[in-house]
């Protein structure tokens, strides 16, 4: 058995997340390895349909260091911008990432964090888990799921409207990502975009810049003690992001409430009529992907860790970074990751030198 390597400081995970804090523990000078799953740069962006683009601007989707350049004629950058953005990114500032290794645990081991990997294990003072939620999409419980005989997939399996021309499909999802995908197959599918709620579109004047003030908001009235109206995000869930605002426009992104049950041939609603499906998308979301921390035994109530700001309450060694608001405000966002990744590599630093 080969020795274990030791460094300071472990980041599991090389997207976005990991990339910042990586940039934040260089700044202070410490030690650190990033390991990263992936064959290649650019965390869950590689694996993003064909035609996502991200709901800000490039100035407002931007790590630290180092401002995302404007992709040519698209005010919003598509996913192969933030993959090309990602790599320079980590080229750039010459950040030490190992892929792909895959982190199978983290154990308390004689008074450090052991990391356990698919090519050998780490011995560190501080782990940051920055795995995202990608690898982990949520599938609700719906009756009948399993009897249905046509197509399902999730949204991290959507690629493009061609593998469906012409097909009966079902969309379920009254996010971001169910709102771009219903307007992706809307001109060459039979659609039928489902959400729990009446989809709430976004004024047309609003996008990621506006979330990202209300997330600075938030985090401003949370540290002084305050609590916030939820700001513009109160206003709704979905981005008129152009695709979305055009097949909106044209008609053709008009939801229905959930049905009630899937059966062998397609979706049946409340008052028992059928609608015929080919495909069913699940566009339901994602939960954070920790089972590498499950050695650790913080989990929970309903999985969580609890966390104050990004340090684990009951293991201050491990930090959680870009997994949603619970781990900051707009941490899972380009822009909104950078000062969750400054505090968590400043109270990581302080704790070395403790
Ligand atoms: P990821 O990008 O998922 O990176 C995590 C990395 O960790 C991956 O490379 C993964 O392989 C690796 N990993 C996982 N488990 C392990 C393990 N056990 N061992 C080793 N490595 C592991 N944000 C914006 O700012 N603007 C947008 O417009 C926007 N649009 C979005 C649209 C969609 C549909 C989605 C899903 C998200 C969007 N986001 C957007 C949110 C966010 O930017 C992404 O979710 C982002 O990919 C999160 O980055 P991350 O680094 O935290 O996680």
């Amino acid at each position: 058995m080969t020795a274990a390597r030791h460094t300071q400081v472990v980041i599991v995970g090389g997207g976005q997340s990991g990339l910042a804090a990586g940039y934040h523990l260089r700044r202070l000078g410490l030690d650190f390895v990033i390991l990263d799953a992936q064959a290649e740069p650019g965390g869950a962006w590689q694996h993003a349909w064909d035609s996502l683009h991200l709901f800000s601007p490039a100035a407002y989707s931007s790590l630290p260091g180092r401002p995302m350049p404007v992709q040519a004629g698209d005010t919003y950058p598509d996913a192969r911008h933030a993959v090309s953005y990602l790599t320079e990114y980590e080229h750039r500032y010459g950040l030490p990432v190992q892929r792909p290794v895959r982190v199978s645990g983290v154990h308390r081991d004689s008074g450090l964090l052991r990391v356990e990997t698919d090519s050998g294990d780490w011995r560190a003072q501080a782990v940051i888990s920055a795995t995202g939620t990608w690898w982990r999409p949520f599938l609700p419980a719906v009756p009948g799921r399993s009897d249905f005989r046509g197509r399902q997939l999730h949204t991290v399996e959507y690629r493009n409207p061609l593998d469906f021309a012409g097909q009966r499909v079902v969309v379920v999802g009254g996010g971001n990502s169910g709102a771009q995908i219903a307007a992706d197959l809307a001109y060459d599918t039979e659609l039928t975009w489902v959400t729990q709620r009446p989809p709430r579109f976004l004024p047309d004047d609003v996008d990621g810049r506006a979330l990202f003030d209300a997330a600075t908001a938030r985090r401003r009235a949370l540290d002084e003690g305050r609590t916030d109206d939820g700001g513009v995000a109160s206003l709704g869930d979905v981005v008129a992001v152009p695709p979305v605002r055009e097949a909106r426009d044209a008609g053709l992104l008009k939801a229905s409430p959930m049905f009630v049950r899937l059966d062998r041939d397609g979706v049946v609603w409340a008052d028992g009529t059928r609608t015929p499906a080919d495909a069913v998308i699940w566009c339901t979301g994602f939960r954070p992907a920790l089972s590498h921390l499950a050695p650790l035994g913080l989990r929970g109530p309903r999985g969580r860790i609890a966390t104050a700001g990004t340090r684990a309450v009951d293991e201050p060694r491990l930090h959680l970074l870009g997994y949603g608001d619970w781990t900051g405000p707009a941490s899972a966002t380009l822009i909104g990751v950078g000062r969750p990744a400054r505090d968590a590599a400043r109270e990581i630093a302080g704790l070395l030198e403790a």
